[in-house]
């Protein structure tokens, strides 16, 4: 067949196509979806004014939790309003934050004038820029201050909204940088809830789906949760671990392997701290097998472990990549940080990073992180919570021994955790199994002595807000230990 006659007949069957019979459904359900749009009298009302019963019937009616059921939401509290390190809700119950809400409402609920005033101002002069459109004032100099406080040549700075997406920048920034794909991530950890930092995630909550990605490997932690590298010798559980991660690293081949991103003290999976020379030996594997070092400060970082990051534990340790979130602005507005190291930076100078969200470098809220920031170095919160330390140690110790329910406890900082057990040793239960009875008492002890907090049993948390005083500290500790009796009671001891 010639060239014009397969041009012909190909014409003749995209012809034909248009005359096709339309046979797709029509539609059977027809929703009326433009209704008039009002405003009911309700959204008149000031905020603040809807009663207790308003504000259950739209709970009921529409909201819906996101890592609980959602029927949990008619048992959440309705809270009004904060003030220092206490929250207060519409039955006029005034609770202490015993675990700065979810371990980020670092400065409490008294915003400083400075935060308030800049966030307001920015608001007035220009509230949003689009990353990629323009540059305002306050991107440049949070940038500078990010740079300046951070050690080593640790410079390039992008601000996402989440810590979630503070760790999906910093994949694909280690993805790019490398050009290999695998990312290594202790089980036990947690991430984030978007895609890769969901399936980066060590915990149970990488089961909900985020399970189905590809390029992501988990190791061990220095602490499993059931047994022991070395019988409680540290230095010999250090470098079996050490061991199993370069043989994990050559098993996976270095040359597919881009980045070791680990939690700088685990947070939600119960304050684990690695143990000494850990952290140097991983820098050393990464650096063997050129692959970058990711710490993951979303929770520790800006002072809950003492030091502004808590990868400043570990002498000698830079890692090529830092994300942080929830201190950076102590929540008063969504933003998160990837920091990358010069050598990095300096990669993208011909090639995007590859990430992206519209909201990055929100200006609002880098207004709020530059003065939250400058406020805790002013104020020296960081050695307030050095100062207190000791207090804080002294009563996870004397808590623990008052308490057969628990079994032990770690710290750091201001960043506490016990572990509760049963009367014959074992762990009453996982922290992905339903809770369990005790812990529902327990629960109902805290709240009754005035606690609110983050539950994740068997592990209990203790990360009041980082601006606690020594008195309301030890208050905390008080109402803690009273509601342990309960906890007590309920595992059969
Ligand atoms: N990384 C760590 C260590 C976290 O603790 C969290 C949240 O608790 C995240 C990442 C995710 O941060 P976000 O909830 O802001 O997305």
């Amino acid at each position: 067949m010639s060239a014009a006659a397969v041009t012909s007949a190909i014409r003749t069957v995209a012809r034909g196509a248009k005359h096709w019979p339309h046979k797709s459904p029509a539609l059977t359900k027809v929703v009326e979806n433009n209704p008039p749009l009002t405003l009911s009298a309700d959204h008149d009302m000031p905020m603040g004014s809807w009663s207790s019963e308003q504000i259950r019937d739209a709970v009921e009616a529409s909201v819906m939790l996101t890592w609980a059921p959602s029927k949990a939401r008619r048992n959440t509290p309705i809270l009004t309003h904060g003030e220092g390190v206490y929250l207060f809700d519409d039955k006029g119950n005034k609770f202490l934050d015993w675990t700065s809400q979810a371990i980020c409402c670092n400065i409490g609920y008294s915003i400083p004038d400075s935060v308030i005033e800049a966030t307001t101002q920015q608001m007035k002069n220009m509230a949003f820029v689009y990353g990629g459109l323009g540059i305002p004032e306050v991107r440049a100099r949070l940038s500078k201050l990010m740079a300046d406080i951070l050690p080593g040549d640790l410079q390039g700075m992008v601000f996402p909204s989440s810590g979630s997406e503070a760790n999906e920048a910093a994949i694909m920034m280690a993805r790019r940088y490398t050009g290999k794909y695998k990312v290594i991530n202790w089980y036990r950890s947690y991430h984030g809830g978007t895609t890769n930092a969901q399936q980066a995630t060590g915990d149970y909550r990488r089961w909900f789906g985020g399970d189905l990605v590809p390029g992501f490997v988990k190791a061990f932690n220095p602490y499993p949760m059931f047994w022991d590298f070395a019988h409680g010798d540290e230095e010999e559980r250090t470098q079996m671990a050490l061991n199993m991660l370069e043989e994990q690293v050559l098993n996976e081949g270095p040359d597919t392997v881009a980045l070791i991103q680990f939690e700088s003290v685990v947070g939600g999976g119960g304050v684990i701290v690695p143990p000494k020379g850990y952290m140097q030996g991983v820098r050393a594997i990464c650096d063997k097998y050129d692959i970058l070092l990711h710490c993951d400060e979303v929770m520790v970082g800006f002072g809950r472990t003492g030091r502004l990051f808590g990868f400043q534990h570990y002498d000698g340790v830079l890692p090529d990549i830092v994300t942080a979130a929830k201190g950076i602005s102590s929540a008063a507005l969504p933003i998160s940080m990837a920091a990358c190291r010069k050598h990095i930076f300096e990669a993208f100078e011909d090639k995007p990073l590859g990430w992206g969200s519209t909201y990055q470098a929100h200006p609002v809220a880098m207004a709020c992180a530059y003065e939250n920031v400058k406020y805790l170095i002013k104020e020296d919160i960081i050695g307030h919570v050095q100062r207190l330390e000791p207090v804080f140690e002294h009563n996870m110790k004397t808590i623990s021994e008052n308490h057969p329910s628990i079994k032990q406890y770690r710290h750091i900082g201001m960043f506490g955790c016990f572990d509760a057990h049963l009367p014959n040793g074992e762990n009453p239960q996982l922290q992905h199994t339903a809770i369990d009875k005790a812990f529902v008492e327990y629960k109902k002890a805290y709240t009754a002595n005035g606690l609110i907090g983050l539950m994740r049993p068997p592990h209990l948390h203790v990360a009041p807000p980082l601006v606690i005083s020594e008195d309301e500290l030890l208050d905390g500790f008080e109402r803690q230990d009273k509601a342990l009796y309960a906890l007590d009671e309920a595992l059969g001891f």
